[in-house]
């Protein structure tokens, strides 16, 4: 059984909206802060549009649910007042450390000291945030994918520091927010997933980009000698190519040689992937 009841999620854009709006489904109270009315405002459309997407979607779903949803999330700009009874506080704010860190900071000061804080920050370890936590035991990462109804992975990842109570406790509660839990049981960049997504879409890139094969061949290897639904360049159409053209731009001199690849033949030409209606396919 999760012993969180009530849940503060800091940051209402992409990520930040599917979360407050998956918890408030799932019967949680929830509390939405952002920095201003205008990213409410915001906030508001991602909801509506999200209620839309479920009763839509999601099995199960009707307006009835979704409506409901929506009356549990209560949006606030006074951090302070957000976090107020928070059990457990879920942060998806831009992924800026240095902003993490002093978003933290006075998280620290205003939270009950019960309060759980998870981050759900793709790239930056946890051990990078805890000190600015004022609660190293009381602090981890919870990572939920985008497009949180379908893709229902919760990677959930401690420091040395964390509390097996409190890594216990998050898990529960993952998986009381209709999610599959993942414990990763030690500090890893990339968690699970990307630490096996990224080498393989760069490994695709590299085979392409060299001129080895092209990347429909390469998605056809890839489905019909393992059975995977989807072979590498599908899945570059369905994360969009820009996030695989970032990463790709922060390596090493060839990683860099593959991003140019990604942006002179597809990016530059509006090929960004099924959101564009073009990728590595047509849509
Ligand atoms: P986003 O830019 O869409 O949203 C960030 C939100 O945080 C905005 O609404 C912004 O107004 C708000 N914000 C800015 N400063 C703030 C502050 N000081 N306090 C509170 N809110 C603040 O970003 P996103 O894509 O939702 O990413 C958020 C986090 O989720 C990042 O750590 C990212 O790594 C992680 N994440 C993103 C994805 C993804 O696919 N987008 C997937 C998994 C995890």
């Amino acid at each position: 059984m999760s012993t969180i009841s009530k849940v503060t999620v800091l940051g209402t854009g992409v990520l930040g909206a599917q979360i407050a709006f998956q918890t408030a489904y799932s019967g949680f109270d929830v509390s939405a802060y952002d920095i201003g009315e205008a990213a409410l405002e915001q906030a508001q459309q991602r909801f509506a549009g999200l209620a839309a997407t479920y009763a839509k979607d999601v099995p199960g779903s009707d307006s009835a649910k979704t409506d409901a949803a929506l009356a549990r999330i209560v949006t606030f700009t006074d951090l302070g007042a957000a976090v107020a009874e928070a059990d457990l506080v879920i942060e998806a704010i831009p992924e800026v450390l240095e902003l993490k860190q002093q978003t933290y900071q006075e998280l620290a000061t205003l939270a009950p000291a019960r309060t759980i804080f998870a981050t759900n920050s793709s790239t930056l370890l946890p051990s990078a945030i805890k000190d600015s936590t004022g609660r190293p035991d009381r602090f981890l990462a919870l990572h939920l994918a985008n497009q949180i109804w379908k893709f229902k992975t919760a990677e959930v990842m401690g420091t040395a520091d964390t509390d097996p109570a409190v890594f216990d406790a998050v898990v529960a509660f993952a998986a009381a927010i209709g999610m599959v839990p993942i414990p990763v049981r030690k500090e890893k960049a990339g968690y699970v997933l990307n630490s096996l997504l990224v080498p393989l879409l760069n490994a695709a890139a590299e085979l392409a980009a060299g001129g080895y094969a092209d990347p429909h061949d390469v998605d056809k290897v890839w489905r019909i000698a393992t059975g995977a639904p989807l072979g590498p360049f599908q899945i570059y159409d369905v994360i969009g190519l820009t996030t695989p053209h970032n990463i790709l731009s922060h390596g090493d001199e060839h990683a860099r040689q593959l991003a140019a690849w990604l942006k002179e033949n597809y990016i530059d030409k509006g090929k960004l992937g099924i959101a564009s209606g073009e990728g590595f396919y047509s849509y």
